[in-house]
């Protein structure tokens, strides 16, 4: 690193690509530690090892660590594998443990709360033990998420030494607020955690509770969340979920920077599953021939004067499909066409089933699937995210740097990405909503399909859209100067 000091940063995670995804968090994990090596640091990510990382396709090589944690009076055992991110030198460390990870499919089960808390603690016990083996001290310790949150409470405790004397820091970063981690207090048996020492309003007791979502924002030397209108909104009651106090009281520690997107792995000019790949030059003819036939892969009419709206998520309340289900009517009698890829909870993946059945211009596929995705993103001319509120987003960039324009509710990390063409018809990049309404929604709907009748201001929007600079080098720059301004604060 030229003129600036190189740390050395341990990236703490539940998801990462290519090994394991569910939601956006898996892309960052997939990209920042290569933009941060990229710009001299040395980083490594830990993660647990889930029974879907294929250890053939991936490379994993056993280190030889092998802990036992003990875990509520059982000996619980973690060994640690090694691979690297493809395409890079940064280090992955996996650890293992067959009953909470090996023998699972998935990364979140859901199914007993005091399970999965039960899951994560072992992986943050587990690294913290391990770290020593591995010959990498941290200089800053960034964690993500609740799951990955009780290291702050370790290293604030038990094993405080890791922190080298005060030499080390920690970074928390909130990928999303809802999920918290919530338990009541005799998980921190289980835990190994004193009671006297964190069950404390300072700490991470909350109404009664254990919240591990709480431990990384009171324990943490800074917390970072993934947009700036979402740093804004988290300290606020309609989106704090309950911790808008505390994260208030931490008001100076707190940080906007927005995702990245990794535009290598993200490329319609390389992507290898669309029908016809492009750049910005030929976009208008390509993105047609990858509408048509993401049309027959859907079995829509191919009708050249509708155009295509998209949607890939994850189908959960956080979504803004409560708003779709109230224009379910209109939907069917607008001149477009909706493809959606999304699994979740079960009434939204019957309300995509249902409005697929019933009307001729919908269509839905529930599962999860990649490639299907990337074909989405290319054959739509818009992609729709009416989220009720959305810490960063990855949807909207991904659709971006496809030229697809968004379709968005106003708010979080879609705020900060999305302008609308109306309100700024020389900057503007697709449509966006303020109030959550299905009426707002239905009219930003409406809004766009006039333009999309104005044929001839469609090449220069699409690629106005695929310019929109979504590259990490921004926000790994921003991570940086973050880490060299910590480490420079006493704690
Ligand atoms: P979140 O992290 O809340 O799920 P983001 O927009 O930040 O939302 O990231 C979602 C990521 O997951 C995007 O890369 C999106 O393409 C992907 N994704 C979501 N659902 C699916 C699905 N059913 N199949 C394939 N990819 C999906």
């Amino acid at each position: 690193m030229i003129g600036a000091r190189s740390f050395k940063i341990l990236m703490v995670a539940t998801e990462a690509v290519p090994f394991a995804k569910e939601g956006g968090v898996a892309d960052v994990m997939g990209s920042l530690p290569k933009a941060l090596a990229a710009l001299g640091h040395e980083v490594c990510v830990f993660l647990p090892r889930y029974g879907m990382i294929d250890p053939g396709r991936w490379g994993l090589k056993a280190t030889g660590i092998v802990r036992a944690v003990s875990m509520g009076g059982f000996e619980r055992s973690a060994s640690i594998w090694q691979t690297t991110l493809p395409d890079s030198l940064v280090k992955v460390y996996l650890l293992e443990n067959e009953e909470f990870f090996g023998r699972h499919q998935q990364i979140y089960l859901g199914s007993d709360q005091r399970d999965e808390q039960r899951r994560f603690l072992l992986f943050c016990r587990g690294l913290l033990e391990a770290l020593p083996q591995l010959d990498f001290a941290p200089d800053i310790i960034h964690l993500n998420d609740w799951q990955t949150a009780p290291c702050a409470a370790y290293l604030r405790t038990t094993y405080r030494h890791l922190l080298r004397q005060g030499s080390a820091r920690i970074v928390y970063t909130i990928h999303n607020l809802q999920y918290q981690g919530r338990w009541d207090p005799s998980i921190l048996d289980e835990a190994g955690l004193d009671p006297s020492r964190v069950f404390i309003s300072a700490g991470l007791e909350f109404w009664g509770d254990v919240n591990w979502m709480k431990a990384g924002i009171m324990y943490a030397d800074v917390v970072t969340t993934v947009s700036h209108r979402y740093a804004e909104e988290i300290q606020t009651l309609d989106y704090g979920w309950g911790l808008d106090e505390a994260l208030f009281q931490r008001h100076s520690r707190i940080f906007g920077i927005p995702n990245g997107l990794d535009w290598e792995v993200w490329n319609p000019a390389t992507d290898g599953t669309l029908t016809a790949q492009y750049s910005e030059t030929e976009a208008t003819k390509a993105k047609a021939r990858n509408r048509t036939a993401l049309r027959q892969e859907f079995g829509l009419p191919d009708a050249p004067e509708l155009p295509v709206v998209g949607i890939v998520s994850r189908l959960v309340d956080q979504k803004g499909f409560d708003l779709i289900a109230e224009i379910a009517t209109e939907l069917g009698n607008l001149p477009l066409q909706l493809v959606v890829l999304g699994s979740g909870h079960p009434p939204y993946e019957r309300l995509f089933r249902d409005l697929a059945t019933n009307t001729s211009n919908v269509r839905a596929r529930i599962g999860f699937d990649t490639a299907l995705s990337r074909r989405i993103y290319a054959g739509t001319d818009f992609f729709l995210m009416p989220s009720a509120f959305e810490p960063g987003g990855l949807g909207q960039l991904i659709a971006l740097r496809y030229g697809t324009l968004p379709i968005v509710h106003a708010t979080g990390g879609l705020a900060d990405t999305v302008t609308d063409l109306d309100d700024d018809p020389g900057n503007g990049n697709g449509f966006s909503f303020k109030s959550y309404t299905a009426s707002a929604l239905a009219d930003a709907l409406r809004r766009a399909l006039r333009l999309y009748a104005e044929r001839e201001r469609w090449p220069d929007l699409v690629a106005r859209a695929m310019a929109y600079d979504s590259r990490w080098a921004k926000s790994a720059n921003a991570y940086s100067d973050l880490y060299a301004r910590v480490l420079e604060v006493p704690t």
